[in-house]
């Protein structure tokens, strides 16, 4: 399962920076929800209130969902990205998957043994699946 993890900042990390460095490093940096910009005198007293809340880290952006503020962003369950694959009917019997790039090989091997002439019919199965359902998959031949 991969998770989506939104970034935080220090608050005390934040704090620790010193004054005649802050002006320089928050100038024009950070918005408020309204989206103006703050001066770093709000910035700094923005990340006062927040250590003041005991909170320890603040979210960069505003907009994940079960942010704790002691420990950042719980993660989010992403939903793994499909690929598409083709599942190819052997002549034999049988069948197995190959990932589209690597189709041409799985037909090289099938043409392995045939002689002038020969006709031979192969079927395909276009499918989708995640990298993952590919190395879980039952071993095929040639898979
Ligand atoms: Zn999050």
């Amino acid at each position: 399962m991969t998770f989506l993890r939104h970034s935080g900042i220090s608050v005390e990390g934040v704090l620790a920076i010193p004054l005649s460095d802050f002006e320089r490093q928050f100038e024009g940096v950070v918005r408020d929800d309204n989206g103006r910009l703050m001066t770093p005198a709000e910035v700094r007293r923005h990340f006062e209130e927040a250590k003041a809340q005991g909170h320890r880290i603040l979210p960069m952006n505003g907009k994940c969902e079960g942010w704790d503020y002691h420990t950042g962003c719980p993660g989010h369950p992403m939903e793994p990205e499909k690929l598409r694959y083709l599942k190819i009917a052997l002549h034999g019997g049988g069948s197995y998957v190959q990932p589209l790039s690597q189709v041409h090989q799985a037909i090289d091997g099938e043409l392995d043994g045939l002689q002038v002439g020969d006709k031979i019919t192969l079927d395909f199965e276009l499918i989708e699946m995640t990298e993952d359902e590919y190395e879980n998959l039952a071993e095929f031949a040639g898979h």
